[in-house]
């Protein structure tokens, strides 16, 4: 059920889906997203959906993961990293795992404790070093370690924390759903003059909370 054919299949359905980035397919075929689920689910890790990872939180579905990534990385030269970037709910570390492939370094928030805890055993059994975790609401960011040339929120406030925006590097970009019943992802790019916000497509994510646990 983990098998190079089943997760070969996950590649076939993310290109249906119209993920085209070479780079991005190959991260999702290489990590292994069994590892970041427990093993009674394991068998579904190469499905494309979300599945529960405990707290009433869920790993994203491998084709949004993909998406995101793709939005994040689209027009950097092929090979070429970003150097910084802001990942908000690092959850099971799946998300996490994959943009340390596109990015010197990684830095991502998760205000559950024991998700945190779950996810650098996962990350560091995967030999996985470039990534900063840190237990801490992401309604803030991280200021310290910014500007960002990427961010990225695995769950969906309401309107976009100010922070966020501020912590873009121009250039940057920032990919968030947004919405409470109904969401939509957005992408946000700084430029020299301001925000350029687009619209991706509808959602459905976990909820954006403040305050940790
Ligand atoms: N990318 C993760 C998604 C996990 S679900 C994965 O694929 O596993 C979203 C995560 O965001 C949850 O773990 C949740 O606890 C976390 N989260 C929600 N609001 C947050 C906030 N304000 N700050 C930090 N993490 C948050």
């Amino acid at each position: 059920m983990t098998s190079q054919r089943t997760r070969d299949r996950l590649i076939g359905r993310l290109q249906d889906q119209g993920i085209a980035s070479f780079e991005v397919l190959d991260a999702i075929r290489s990590i292994p997203r069994h590892l970041f689920v427990d093993e009674a689910l394991a068998h579904r890790a190469y499905e494309d959906t979300a599945l529960p990872i405990g707290h009433n939180q869920t790993i994203s579905q491998p084709y949004i993961v993909a998406r995101m990534t793709e939005l994040l990385i689209q027009g950097q030269p092929q090979g070429k990293r970003l150097k910084n970037v802001l990942e908000i709910g690092t959850g099971s570390g799946y998300q996490t795992a994959i943009l340390s492939r596109f990015a010197d370094q990684v830095c991502s928030l998760e205000r559950i404790k024991s998700l945190q805890d779950k996810a650098r055993k996962r990350l560091q059994a995967l030999k996985i070093r470039n990534v900063l975790l840190r237990y801490a609401d992401g309604s803030v960011g991280w200021k310290d370690k910014g500007p960002f040339d990427g961010i990225l929120a695995a769950a969906a406030p309401a309107e976009i924390p100010q922070e966020l925006l501020d912590q873009l590097a121009v250039g940057g970009r920032l990919l968030i759903p947004v919405g409470e019943s109904k969401q939509v992802l957005y992408r946000v790019i700084r430029t020299e003059n301001g925000f350029e916000r687009q619209k991706i497509e509808d959602v459905k994510f976990v909820p954006f909370r403040s305050g940790v646990r």
